[in-house]
């Protein structure tokens, strides 16, 4: 018999190039009940980026649009961009018993927190040294020098928001880390408020059902 379980929101952040978004698609190849959030986004798409996988591409008309009409859990302006959270589709997922993973900001995080504090689980992914963050977003190319230098003093920012994340991570290998991110995982599922049938299910094995 299975047992009902809350679904929880897990939110992954970093500064750009730490590896959160190589860790977050390594955890839903190997999780088959976890899903991610898709935001919206009014950034171009960097080459190789999938409007709907990705992110959703869209102007600043419609990003205002959403953010009138309810229609983001959170959003923020990160790097002069402005990035969001659709609603719905996290509440279908949660619905359907699913856990959701959100590459999202410390500004984002907050806002989760500030809606959902109980069912927020939130990490977050340190670069192993500054040598090592600047040459991961060197080799991702797809950025100009102007942006590289943009991204390297925003780390700065971003880092310095470390401690209001219940888990932290120093990524210095990639297969380390994404088993660290599964174990808590792991962990947080067996929380006993998060099993929302367990009551239920004791109450069968008491009855001997
Ligand atoms: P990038 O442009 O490199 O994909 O993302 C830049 C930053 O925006 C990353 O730190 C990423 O986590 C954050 N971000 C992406 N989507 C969202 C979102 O929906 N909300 C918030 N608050 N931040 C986001």
């Amino acid at each position: 018999m299975e047992i009902l379980r809350r679904g929880l929101m897990l939110v992954l952040s970093s500064p750009s190039g730490a590896g959160k978004t190589t860790i977050s698609r390594m955890l839903l190849e190997r999780d088959a009940n976890l899903c991610m959030s898709v935001s919206v986004t009014t950034r171009p798409a960097r080459p190789g980026e999938v409007h709907g996988r990705d992110y959703y591409f869209i102007d600043p008309g419609e990003f205002e649009r959403m953010v009138e009409a309810g229609a983001l859990l959170e959003h923020a302006l990160v790097f002069g961009n402005r990035y969001g959270t659709p609603k719905a589709a996290v509440e279908q997922m949660l619905a359907a018993g699913r856990d959701v993973l959100f590459d999202i900001d410390w500004q984002g995080t907050q806002q989760l927190g500030e809606k959902a504090r109980d069912d927020l689980v939130s990490v977050f992914v340190l670069p192993p040294s500054t040598a090592e963050l600047e040459r991961r977003l060197r080799t991702r190319a797809a950025d100009s020098e102007e942006e590289v230098q943009r991204r390297m003093s925003k780390a700065a920012d971003e880092m310095s928001h470390w401690a209001e994340y219940q888990y932290v991570i120093v990524n210095r290998d990639l297969q380390d880390s994404v088993a660290k991110v599964q174990a808590i995982l792991t962990a947080e599922r067996l929380k006993r408020d998060r099993q929302s049938g367990l009551s239920e299910f004791v109450r069968d094995l008491r009855e001997g059902g």
